[in-house]
């Protein structure tokens, strides 16, 4: 039988978990999979040690279509992929995705859900198969997290179903995600009445008014503890109550929101209210590449641009632990002894506070990249 190395990397900085002060000079030791211990380094070299990234929301499978010009033209582009017209295959993105940091990923499956590859590099894929709704598709069974698309594309008999039927499963749904969506569910023409159900090959359905999406699924039961609301851009005060009330939790897909809805969701209500808030890229159709330091980047600056209060830990801490959280990884939450040792390291230019350590890591951390360690093993 093969016995697993003890490892060891000594580090000027490490962080634990965002939401805590990094630690001054720690040694890292870990065997196999798991982190061992974390004692004092006297002479540490000019390191930070890190946790990996957690995509809370993306669509592997999905290829380059971020050139159409308003969302209907580009649900038409997304129509014609999922019908197997339009394809072009894309380079492993998952391999990308973990040679930048990303350790976990919560990868939305399109139907035929087939049997996947295992994830490349060891990284941890928490697969949630999609249910359409228009397409005969079964449920997965009990205890598998699913993916029911939207309020528009289900109809409202199957995501009551659901909801009642997987009260245990995550379930995420792409929820308030265009001002089209909103028309839907109040009742008034939108273009997926209109233009993508006759494209799409289906006949409307009936279906309660709301005032808005999140008031949908509240008036539908279709809202708990184990859901996710991807995107909830178009949410006011009284939707984030509920979604709080609900313990519900929210994936925020910055470059693919400002792409298609020109919009975000208001993180301040959402943080106010205490809601679990993680960062996702979205697909390929809707998000130029599957890095998660962009996607930090473009929640900083798009929050600065609203003059709101979010500092470089809280985007960090979205992109790594709350993932984890949100996604049920425990092991993925801190670097803590017993936890997964899948880990970044990067070199630091010059001393540096513990203050700035967070804004360096988040505007030049790709750049310092010297190491991703997932589950021990080094990928980079
Ligand atoms: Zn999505």
């Amino acid at each position: 039988m093969a016995h697993s190395r003890r490892e060891e990397i000594g580090c000027k900085w490490l962080v634990n978990r965002w939401d805590l002060p990094p630690r001054e000079g720690v040694s890292l030791t870990w065997e196999g999979k798991r982190v061992q211990s974390l004692s004092p380094c006297p002479r540490p070299p000019l390191k930070a040690v890190v946790p990996g990234f957690i995509n809370a929301h993306v669509h592997p499978d999905f290829t380059h279509l971020i050139t159409a010009p308003d969302l209907l033209s580009w649900i038409k582009e997304v129509v014609k992929f999922r019908k197997g017209e339009k394809a072009h295959p894309s380079p492993p993105q998952e391999e990308f995705m973990a040679r930048k940091g990303t350790v976990a990923w919560g990868s939305i499956v399109t139907w035929p859900w087939k049997d996947e590859a295992p994830p490349p590099l060891g990284g941890t894929r928490l697969i949630f198969r999609e249910v359409l709704g228009d397409v005969g598709v079964p449920l997965p069974p009990p205890g598998f997290p699913v993916s029911p698309h939207s309020p528009y594309s289900l109809t409202p008999q199957l995501l009551k179903t659901i909801w009642k039927e997987r009260r245990d499963s995550l379930k995420a749904i792409h929820l308030a995600e265009s001002q089209e969506e909103v028309l839907f569910v109040r009742g008034e023409p939108n273009i997926f009445e209109r233009e993508i159900f006759p494209l799409a090959g289906r006949p409307p359905f009936p279906h309660p008014r709301a005032r808005s999406p999140v008031e949908y699924l509240e008036m539908l039961e279709c809202l708990d503890a184990k859901t996710i609301a991807i995107h909830s851009i178009f949410v006011d005060q009284k939707d984030v109550e509920i979604l709080a009330r609900k313990k519900a939790s929210v994936v925020l897909c910055p470059r693919s929101n400002l792409y298609l809805s020109h919009s975000l969701s208001p993180l301040p209500l959402l943080m106010e209210a205490g809601i679990p808030t993680a960062l996702g890229t979205d697909g390929l159709g809707s998000t130029p590449n599957l890095s998660m330091w962009e996607e930090m980047r473009t929640l900083w600056f798009h929050a600065r641009s609203k003059g709101w209060r979010v500092t470089p830990r809280e985007v960090l801490t979205m992109a790594t632990r709350q993932g984890a959280k949100i996604l049920g990884l425990q092991d993925l939450t801190s670097l803590e002894p017993g936890h997964e040792a899948s880990f970044m390291v990067i070199a630091l230019p010059r001393e540096m506070s513990p203050e700035e350590l967070a804004s360096f890591v988040l505007f030049q951390g790709d750049l310092y990249l010297e190491a991703v360690y997932i589950k021990g093993k080094r990928v980079l």
